[in-house]
């Protein structure tokens, strides 16, 4: 058994593109058990594929590792006692160990054309029998190599495996499992180039860089008894072995498009916190067993445990998310919250504020915390405050229903009414506005006998174009006096030609 304190998990990407949800959860999982019982944990870049290596791919892990706020204690960038931590910077080290086994009769030189495989492998999907390689290099005599070998082909490496008996694999959350040898491929651990393939290297890193637990995408699982096999033949002591649960829709299907976007960048430029996409994503395939859902890093990592990995499908739920975001900007200081939302209105208006001097507030910091505070309940993520807020900075647009409110006859009063008091009113401090709106529907409803909300409709209808949004005190507070004055103003003017 690993001692408590030697926990040490890897989160190992490949650079073939930018992070998505699912690696992320991974890298979240890996750093939470780390974090949570004193572990190390390891970035390695498994850049093996050169052909799928994307430029900036490797810069791109770095960031959103850091914008979620995980940290990690060896890696390309900060080195470690195990490195080199890129895969490409370690080719000596897998060509050593796939040469250990030819020597160990483990594995064999393959000399098999492309072409060769091609066609073998068209031919079997033909026949509809899985593609498999035919082993025919496999009992080679040491004359057919050197034959071979004068012809001057490169060959690979491929694994021996076993062509009977099972293998049995174990993952903690799936427990015991086996399958047939029969069954599966003599797989290539070592390319024509010198390269390894995902399997050997993986298996041997994870040995040198002494990784005690594997917790990796559930896509990995069919990998496992290959690997298992790989580690009976160095004679080398395997990790444990967790396979996170797979990420499914709502409906239990496959993800799609259609459920959202995947790729990590495209939440953090939408205006999601980090802290909330953390959260979504630690509660896709783990519950804290705490009774509140709603954690910080730190909250999760005290809670983190592998007895509460979930063994059913993870279900992304946009909604989910929202809701997580919408808690998160409530425990963030409003001012903070107001700063991340200024590059969405600059670059929706041209203008990170819309404050006027006579509005209730006495400077633009103010008056953007009240606006993002207004509009909270509103919104998902940071990118839709300009769509709650457009009446702030823009000549509004009337709706049909807003239309249709100032149509009826009690709008005329209740315009001219407000108009009286608006200019009355000594400041525009919300409560005073408040107070003043108060008062107003009073006299109205002894004056015309009119209901709440025959004289907040009009209002909003007049200030806004529309009828739902932030309180109507906020509104007025935030739009200050004379904007105010002049779209009621503008109203009053068309509804008295219509007279
Ligand atoms: N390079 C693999 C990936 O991109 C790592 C899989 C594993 O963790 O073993 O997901």
């Amino acid at each position: 058994m690993v001692a408590e304190s030697t926990v040490r998990v890897r989160f190992a990407p490949s650079p073939t593109g930018r992070p998505h949800l699912g690696n992320m959860r991974t890298a979240l999982f890996n750093w939470l058990f780390a974090r949570s019982r004193g572990g190390a944990f390891v970035l390695r870049i498994e850049d093996t594929d050169q052909t799928r290596r994307i430029e900036g791919a490797v810069e791109a892990i770095y960031e959103s590792l850091r914008w979620l706020g995980l940290d990690w204690d060896e890696g390309p960038d900060v080195g470690g006692p195990y490195g080199p931590y890129i895969q490409s910077e370690r080719l000596p080290l897998y060509q050593e160990w796939a040469r250990y086994l030819v020597a160990h009769d483990k594995a064999y030189y393959c000399y098999c054309s492309s072409e060769r495989l091609e066609q073998m492998r068209a031919e079997q999907l033909t026949r509809g029998v899985p593609p498999r390689y035919d082993r025919r290099c496999r009992n080679l005599t040491a004359e057919e190599r050197r034959a071979l070998e004068a012809q001057g082909i490169q060959p690979v490496i491929r694994f021996k495996t076993p062509l009977s008996g099972r293998t049995e694999y174990t993952d903690l959350l799936l427990g015991k499992r086996q399958v047939r040898n029969a069954t599966l491929d003599d797989f290539i651990l070592l390319k024509s180039d010198g390269f390894p393939t995902y399997h050997l290297a993986n298996i041997v890193d994870d040995h040198f860089m002494r990784i005690t637990h594997v917790m990796r995408a559930d896509e990995w699982l069919p990998s496992l008894p290959r690997h298992i096999l790989l580690y009976k033949a160095f004679g080398w002591e395997p990790p444990a072995f967790i396979h996170l649960p797979l990420i499914v829709n709502k409906e239990r299907k496959k993800l799609s498009k259609r459920d959202g976007d995947m790729e990590l960048d495209w939440y953090r430029r939408q205006g999601y916190l980090p802290e909330a996409v953390a959260n979504f994503l630690a509660l896709m395939g783990w519950t804290p067993g705490t009774g509140t859902e709603l954690m910080t890093l730190d909250e999760m990592v005290q809670s983190f445990s592998l007895e509460r990995l979930s063994r059913s499908p993870a279900v992304f739920d946009m909604e989910r998310l929202a809701w997580f975001n919408r808690q998160h900007l409530k425990r963030r200081p409003l001012s903070e919250v107001a700063a991340l939302c200024r590059p969405y209105l600059q670059e929706a208006f041209g203008v990170e504020t819309a404050w006027r001097p006579d509005c209730g507030f006495p400077d633009p910091e103010a008056w953007l915390s009240a606006l993002v505070e207004a509009v909270y309940e509103e919104i998902a993520c940071l990118s839709e405050i300009p769509g709650a807020v457009r009446f702030l900075f823009e000549d509004i647009v009337m709706e049909l229903e807003a239309q249709q409110v100032l149509a009826e006859p009690a709008a005329g009063v209740v315009l001219a009414e407000f108009d009286q008091r608006l200019r009355r009113l000594a400041d525009l401090h919300p409560a005073s506005v408040q107070q003043m709106l108060a008062d107003l529907r009073g006299a109205l409803k002894a004056s015309h006998g009119l209901a709440g909300r025959q004289v907040m409709f009009p209002l909003r209808a007049a200030l806004t174009g529309r009828l739902h949004g932030p309180q109507l005190h906020l509104i007025i507070a935030l739009l200050g006096r004379e904007r105010c004055l002049e779209r009621v103003a503008r109203v009053r003017n068309v509804l008295a030609e219509r007279r």
